[in-house]
């Protein structure tokens, strides 16, 4: 295999950390405990291992985390209420709340009831808003994670024709949204689009997040393209189960420039840009205190 086409993103992930772990010591330093807090509801089998792989990082990190487990049959008051003690509790700077949620509750409600200073996951309307103008806001963890190891590949992104493949809330359209921040030529293809092949060939950057196991093969990338696979699939391989992506992962590197692989590409950055979100937050929350206890000076008329 050409490793020189590689993007290794548990390298990637371990030089954010290392970063984040010094910013926040930095923070400590002047008496400040970066803290998430992580409410998990029922007890979905992967959302249990999910959150507790960030619980983990986040004490890596030096990173308080303060988990909250809710009866799978919780009522939606008593969530809303949680989030919004949460909210009031300043020494809290981050509320993940993990997805999908039990069907009972409204996703979308309970997302918007996380204080926008403190939505890690980007998901907030205001966020959202704010990132599709282009305004400095939290933004969601994978498609910034993708971001990050777009820019380490290939420098400035200026001018690049992008192909985003999917536009899920949490990946699609937030990734086309930062490509547009970055000054890429943006292209979304979906399940409805004509010849989505045709457009991808035309792409300098792919980006694929459908969740179908090797849909794109080589004949779908431009030659030298870089190609980030989001897609996380498990198949049946022989006879043992393993990951793989959307992007048939042999038949592209030959054709690309660089690829991400699956698994150990984009998966931990979505956890390190976590990470990254809840220091961004504690230092937002820290600059804004520090703001509001500055004398105010008088206003001469
Ligand atoms: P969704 O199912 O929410 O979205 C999939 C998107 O793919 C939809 O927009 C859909 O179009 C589009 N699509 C489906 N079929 C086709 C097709 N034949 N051609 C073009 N587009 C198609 O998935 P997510 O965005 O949540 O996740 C995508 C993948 O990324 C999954 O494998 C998921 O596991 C993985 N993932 C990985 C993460 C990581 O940390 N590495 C984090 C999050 C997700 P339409 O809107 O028209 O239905």
């Amino acid at each position: 295999m050409n490793s020189s086409k590689l993007i290794d993103g548990k390298a990637a992930a371990a030089r954010v950390l290392q970063k984040v772990k010094q910013d926040v010591l930095m923070l400590k330093a002047d008496h400040i405990q970066p803290a998430l807090a992580v409410i998990l509801v029922g007890e979905d089998p992967a959302s249990q291992v999910y959150v507790r792989n960030k619980i983990l990082r986040a004490e890596e990190c030096g990173i308080r985390s303060i988990e909250y487990r809710l009866a799978a049959d919780c009522p939606q008051a008593r969530l809303l209420d949680l989030i919004a003690e949460l909210n009031n509790d300043a020494s809290v700077n981050g509320i993940l709340l993990q997805l999908p949620l039990p069907g009972h509750i409204e996703e979308t409600r309970a997302l918007q009831a996380i204080d926008p200073g403190k939505d890690v996951d980007g998901f907030h309307s205001e966020n959202v808003g704010g990132l599709s103008q282009g305004r400095d806001v939290l933004t969601p963890c994978t498609p910034t994670g993708c971001m990050y190891l777009l820019e380490q590949t290939l420098g400035d992104l200026s001018g690049k024709h992008a192909v985003v493949i999917g536009r899920s809330n949490i990946v699609g359209k937030p990734m086309a949204a930062l490509l547009l921040k970055a000054h890429c030529s943006v292209t979304v293809v979906h399940s409805r689009s004509q010849d989505a092949k045709a457009l991808c060939q035309l792409a300098d950057i792919v980006v694929a997040a459908v969740g179908r196991p090797r849909m794109i093969d080589a004949s779908w990338l431009k030659p030298g393209a870089v190609v980030i696979d989001v897609g996380i699939n498990r198949i049946q391989d022989h006879d043992r189960s393993r990951l793989v992506g959307d992007v048939d992962f042999d038949a592209a590197l030959a054709q690309v420039s660089a690829i991400t692989p699956v698994p150990g590409g984009v998966g931990p950055m979505t956890i390190a840009f976590l990470m990254k979100n809840t220091l961004i937050a504690a230092q937002q929350q820290r600059q804004r205190a520090l703001a509001h206890s500055q004398p105010q000076e008088a206003v001469c008329l």
